[in-house]
């Protein structure tokens, strides 16, 4: 761990880029009502041409299902806030045309010749990745998401199972997965507040089974975003205490009303103050960069600070006797494993928790990135993907 200095991005971990994705998003006929598992299928979707030029229309191939393939039909994609890092190059150099979206909840429409584990019908979902090397270390052990060659991302990585052509991801009506990346999501979740489940939920269960929460523990969560809100319910849900530590003073009612059993102002030094050496595990999800050190003083002897948030500019410097005083430990935690997600959404089916969602049509998208960065929504934005145009409807069509 190296605090202060920027670190990469993590979906595109490793993973070199196609160099020429033009094939991957071309022109053609409407082919919605296909059969033949021998043809792919063109999705309409919304995506990145440049940095700066927001999220436009365009049209994707997608693949014909191969024997251990799952073809879906996207009903809802959440916006995460890694989608607005990535599609405006916030993390490095990107290959486009890119269309994000790695929270993606639909139903099986075609299934592989060997996939008996997903029938045509079924509610799945999708999250952060769609391949691995599938045999180092992590991979054996179930913790795909730090597979020692690099995780396949849902979007924007080189698929290198599928001839190097570039992922792309959920704002679109379909996509087409290894049937070991798809994921169950059990029928009493509301599919669109389940979406966000797939990133922003297990982005955060995992760190807080990691630490082993449980009962009487008290877990501070910094940023009351997508992941935050996430991260309180689930603590929640797990028997922690909860303290919120927010920047906005319009969400601290809402905070209340979430689960938490107290909230913070961060940039009040006399309300930090009163937390001091009172929490066990922090889970920091802020999306910019900020002073780590003041968070430090609230935790307890053996305490941690899980960071998850990916800001694209270097952190404040860590003060290392703040750490070292008390035995803390500064971590950083990637997504989750493909068990620990499905563990995550039956966790979640069992104790009632999806995400606060504000749905929202494909012409808003540039309007929710505006809104997600000046951190005024509560809590996820989610696509509904009905509203995308039918490839033949579309001038690129
Ligand atoms: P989000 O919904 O935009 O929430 C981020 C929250 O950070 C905001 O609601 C705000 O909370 C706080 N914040 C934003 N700007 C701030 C600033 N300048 N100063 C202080 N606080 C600020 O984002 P998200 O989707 O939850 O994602 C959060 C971060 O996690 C992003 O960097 C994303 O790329 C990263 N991420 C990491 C992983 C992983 O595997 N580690 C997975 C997914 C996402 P308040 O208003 O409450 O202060
Ligand atoms: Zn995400
Ligand atoms: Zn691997």
């Amino acid at each position: 761990m190296t605090p202060g200095r920027p670190v990469p991005p993590p979906l595109a971990l490793h993973i070199p880029l196609a160099e020429d994705v033009a094939g991957e998003l071309r022109p053609g006929p409407a082919v919605d009502g296909i059969d033949d598992p021998r043809q792919g299928r063109l999705a309409a979707a919304r995506g990145a041409v440049s940095s700066d030029g927001g999220l436009v229309p365009l049209t994707v191939a997608r693949r014909a299902p191969k024997p251990d393939d799952v073809e879906i039909a996207i009903e809802f994609c959440g916006l995460c806030h890694s989608d607005v890092h990535a599609t405006r190059g916030e993390w490095g150099t990107q290959n486009y045309p890119l269309v994000p979206g790695h929270e993606i909840v639909g139903r099986v429409s075609r299934v592989g010749s060997d996939v008996d584990d997903f029938a045509p019908g079924d509610l799945v979902g999708v999250g952060c990745m769609v391949d691995s090397c599938r045999e180092c270390e992590s991979c054996l052990d179930g913790l795909e998401q730090y597979c020692e060659r690099g995780l396949t991302g849902t979007y924007g990585a080189k698929d290198a199972r599928n001839g190097d052509s570039m992922t792309q991801g959920g704002y679109a009506s379909s996509v087409v997965v290894d049937r070991r990346y798809v994921l169950r999501v059990p029928e009493n979740l509301d599919p669109a507040a389940a979406a966000p489940l797939l990133c922003a939920g297990i982005t955060t269960f995992s760190p807080l089974r990691h630490f082993g929460v449980e009962e009487g523990d008290v877990v501070g969560v910094v940023g009351l975003g997508g992941l935050g809100h996430m991260a309180v319910k689930l603590a929640k849900a797990m028997g922690a205490e909860v303290k919120v530590f927010t920047t906005s003073e319009s969400k601290v009612t809402a905070a209340l009303e979430l689960g938490a059993d107290s909230v913070i102002l961060s940039r009040d030094a006399d309300a930090m103050a009163t937390a001091n050496r009172s929490i066990d595990l922090i889970i920091d999800t802020v999306a910019a960069p900020h002073d780590l050190n003041p968070f430090f003083r609230t935790l307890r002897r053996d305490g941690a600070l899980f960071q998850l948030g990916l800001p694209s500019e270097a952190m404040p410097p860590v003060n290392p006797g703040a750490l070292i005083r008390r035995r803390i430990a500064y971590a950083g935690s990637l997504i989750g494993g493909i068990a620990e997600t499905q563990e995550m959404l039956d966790f979640c089916a069992e104790h009632g928790v999806v995400s606060d969602i504000e749905i929202v049509g494909a012409d808003q998208l540039n309007d929710a990135y505006d809104r997600m960065v000046a951190g005024s929504v509560k809590y996820r934005f989610v696509l509904d993907t009905t509203t995308l145009q039918a490839p033949a409807e579309r001038a690129d069509a």
